[in-house]
Order: structure tokens, then C-alpha cells, then sequence
């Protein structure tokens, strides 16, 4: 789980200082010891946990605090509006340039994601921004690494360009750029080729891409389990490329966060995405706000629904809504809404982002889609009209239904506990006073 290390340390100093009614000096510095050693612990730079453990003791010793009616809820704000400014304060978005081709330039160590990332932001912003992208494979070193764009981009559904066989990928760039222009793509993502290491000829050859294709963005991507050393590739890149952003890969992994937590303010540049998964779908913008609210232990709702949003498309989202509203809401449409949330992702980074939501909180959730499964097993047993009309399912209907799908009657009750509790939930958010207040749009 994302920081869940970090996480449960700043909620353990943070439950500290809520208990004390008052704050004086002492609480203040004892509490930043604290959070300097959480942060070190997380491999973030020491030059960044210096500054930032300075600026919280300052900020909070001084009036902010101490003359507050409720010092530790103050202090916690001061933590997260650092945390915030740490991440790259406000958000800093794609420089998307209308009238121009944007041409980006995906560069990285081996193995850091880029290829993959590359289809995921190619996919993002076609569906998001509706541009026509194009993925131009010019890693012609590691072997598989235009095939796996190709494979890519047909699973996705975006063109490619690569030519085989041919070992000059700054040609191969050029003639991809042109085929970009003939092919009027406003969306050129090249990916170009990593090493294990920095070395001199990766770069030259680098800077010759940069200087034929002159992308808009050049973005870094860089795998957050290597810790601190993401943090010396990424000045490297920076220095001899000037990168404009950073991408960073595996958050979903078991990683402490240093790199997250280092990279702004050691290279100057901001993180624009995330990767939270091996699905193409495992990607985020990146929000700092959201990101600190979310290392803090104190969720991430606002990237909740932004997902779930746009996993459904307005024709399935108004006819969902008029079946809530005329109350036709049957155990069909409750299957296919299970099916969409499996398909947003892996639960686990979902699950993340719910505020309270820890690891150990959520032992009890099956987050292996097993449960989608069996859902659809009894589902798919029962008749139409029981679909239809779950209030005809009687004992004996239950029973059928269960041995007909392998599961258990206390499976079949339970599902159908769960299809009223939503039901219920869906008519109530419905209604649109309710639904105001809770500024979600349906379902
Ligand atoms: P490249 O050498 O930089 O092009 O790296 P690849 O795109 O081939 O990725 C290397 C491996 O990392 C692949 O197995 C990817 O599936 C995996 N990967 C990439 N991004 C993520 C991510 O955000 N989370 C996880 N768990 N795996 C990722």
C-alpha cells in the first residue's frame, strides 16, 4: 500500500497531540523529532526532511499553534499545507499547446516503466482530451521493447510507428515525427530507449532525439521503489536534458515514498502522473494536495470519484440514472456496475484512497475479484424474472439457485442483502436535494 508506513506514523504522532489539550514549545519539537525520523525512515532525502521539519517547527512554534483553540488540528494543517508545498504546491498540469502537435519524449532508466507508461498516458489523454495519439518506438536496444509498444498500441487501439531491424533511432524518430504529420496525429509520444545506468552514449543519443523531434514535454520516468537512488537518476536527467516532468511508476508496490517526497524539491520539476498498477488503467494525475492528504492517513475522496467518473461514459451514466430514478435498478444493471468497478483498476489503489482506509482495515475486503466472480455465478442462475424482480426469490428459489452456481445459500442471501443496501443507497442519492448535499453526481 501506498506510504502505509508513513501513513500510520504521522496518524500515530498526529492521535499524540489531538490528546493534549495545549501545546507548548516541548510537544512541538518532540513531535517534529518524531516526524524527522518517520521521513528518513521512508528514504526521503535529509536535505528535504531538514527543510521541511524546519519550516513545521517554525511555522508552529511561532503564533500559528501554540495561541490556537485547537492546537493539534492546527499543527496537522501546517503538516499538510507542507507536505503540499513539498509535493510542488499547486498543481502544474500537461502544458497542453492547441494549434500544435505535442510531442513528448518519454525517457528513463530500464525497466522504469516507460514503454508501459507511455500507452497508459497515450490512452489517458485521447479519452480525456480526445486527441488522435501516436507511440513511436525508438528503444531499439533492449529486444522486446518495440514489440511490446506494438502489442500495446494494439491493445489500445493506437498506432504505432517502428520500423524493424534498423538501429538509428534518431532516423527512426524523425520518420516518426512525419508520419505524425501526414497522419494529422496531434499527439506524438515517443519512447525512447533506458539502460541500467546513466552512461555517456544513452545520453548523447537522447539529446540528438530531443534536438530532432523538439518535444513539449520531456518526461522522466522513474520507478518509486529505488528510493533515494530515483532521486540522483532524475538530476542526472534533469541536467543533461532539462526535463519537464516526472512520471512516477509503481507506487502500488511496497515503497516508503522517499522518492515521491525528494524529487520536486531536489530537481525543481513536478510530478504530473503516477502509475498505481501493471493495468493500463493504473494511472493518476498527480495532485499534491491530494497526494499529502493521502500520506497523512487522511484519504483521497475527490480522486475516488474523479476515477469512477470517468470510468463511465455519459450514454451508461444517464440510463443508469433514469433506471434509479423510475426504480427498474435490477440484479442486471447491479452485476454490470460490479464488472465497472473491477475494470477501474486494481481495488487496492482504490481501496487506498478512501480516508481511514489502512491495510490493516481492509484484511476482510476480498480485494482478488473472487467475489466478482461469485457475484456473477449467482447472477447468471437465476431466471430473468428473478433478475428482474429479486423480491420473488423465496427459500426454495435460493437454495436452486445456489447449487446451480457452485456457492453457498448463505452466498445467495448475501448478495441479495447487498443489491437492497444499494438499491436503497441509489434511490436515496437520487433524490436530488441529497445528492447536492453530497456533491456526487449519480450513481
Ligand atoms: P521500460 O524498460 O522503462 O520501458 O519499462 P516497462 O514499461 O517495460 O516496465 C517494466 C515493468 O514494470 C513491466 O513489467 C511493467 O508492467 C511494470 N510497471 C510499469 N509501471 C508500473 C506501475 O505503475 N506499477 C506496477 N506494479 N508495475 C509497473
Amino acid at each position: 500500500m501506498i506510504f502505509e508506513g508513513l501513513n500510520e506514523k504521522f496518524q500515530n504522532i498526529f492521535s499524540q497531540l489531538k490528546r493534549k489539550g495545549k501545546l507548548n514549545e516541548k510537544d512541538i519539537q518532540a513531535a517534529s523529532r518524531e516526524i524527522k525520523l518517520a521521513l528518513l525512515e521512508a528514504d526521503v532525502n535529509f536535505k528535504v526532511v531538514k527543510q521541511f521539519t524546519k519550516n513545521i517547527s517554525e511555522r508552529a512554534i511561532g503564533q500559528e499553534v501554540m495561541n490556537s483553540l485547537t492546537p493539534g488540528q492546527q499543527f496537522i494543517k501546517i503538516v499538510n499545507d507542507e507536505m503540499t508545498t513539498l509535493l510542488g504546491g499547486e498543481i502544474e498540469r500537461m502544458d497542453f499547446i492547441d494549434g500544435r502537435r505535442n510531442v513528448y519524449m518519454m525517457v528513463g532508466l530500464q525497466g522504469a516503466g516507460k514503454t508501459t507508461t507511455a500507452g497508459k498516458v497515450a490512452n489517458l489523454l485521447r479519452k480525456e482530451k480526445k486527441f488522435k495519439p501516436l507511440l513511436v518506438a525508438c528503444d531499439v536496444y533492449r529486444p522486446a521493447a518495440i514489440k511490446q509498444l506494438e502489442i500495446l498500441g494494439e491493445e489500445l487501439n493506437i498506432d504505432v510507428y517502428s520500423e524493424h531491424d534498423i538501429k538509428d533511432p534518431v532516423g527512426i524518430a524523425k520518420r516518426g515525427l512525419k508520419k505524425a504529420e501526414d497522419g494529422h496525429y496531434d499527439l506524438v509520444i515517443f519512447d525512447t530507449a533506458g539502460r541500467l545506468q546513466i552512461d555517456e552514449a544513452l545520453m548523447e543519443e537522447l539529446v540528438k532525439i530531443k534536438e530532432t523531434i523538439l518535444p513539449t514535454e520531456i518526461l522522466l520516468t522513474v520507478d518509486a521503489m529505488t528510493g533515494q537512488e530515483s532521486v540522483n537518476v532524475a538530476n542526472e536527467f534533469n541536467r543533461l536534458l532539462d526535463i519537464t516532468g516526472v512520471i512516477l511508476t509503481k507506487l502500488d508496490g511496497d515503497t516508503r515514498g522517499g522518492a515521491a517526497l525528494s524529487i520536486t524539491f531536489t530537481t525543481g520539476k513536478s510530478i504530473k502522473y503516477i502509475g498505481t498498477g501493471e493495468k493500463l488503467a493504473d494511472i493518476e494525475l498527480f495532485y499534491p494536495d491530494r497526494m499529502a492528504s493521502r500520506i497523512l492517513g487522511m484519504g483521497d475522496v475527490l480522486s475516488f470519484i474523479d476515477k469512477a467518473q470517468s470510468m463511465m461514459d455519459e450514454e451508461s451514466s444517464r440510463k443508469l440514472e433514469e433506471k434509479i430514478r423510475n426504480q427498474e435498478f435490477d440484479l442486471n444493471d447491479f452485476l454490470e456496475q460490479i464488472k465497472q468497478i473491477e475494470s477501474m483498476g486494481s481495488m487496492n489503489s482504490l481501496l487506498e484512497m478512501i480516508p481511514g482506509a489502512s491495510k490493516k482495515a481492509l484484511k476482510n475486503v476480498d480485494l482478488s475479484g473472487a467475489d466478482t466472480k461469485r457475484t456473477e455465478a449467482i447472477i447468471l442462475s437465476m431466471t430473468g424474472e428473478e433478475r428482474h424482480k429479486p423480491g420473488i426469490i423465496n427459500a426454495s428459489r435460493r437454495k436452486r439457485i445456489a447449487s446451480g452456481s457452485g456457492t453457498k445459500v448463505a452466498d445467495v442471501n448475501r448478495l441479495l442483502k447487498g443489491f437492497e443496501q444499494s438499491r436503497k443507497m441509489m434511490k436515496q442519492m437520487s433524490n436530488p436535494n441529497l445528492a447536492k448535499k453530497g456533491r456526487m453526481k449519480l450513481p
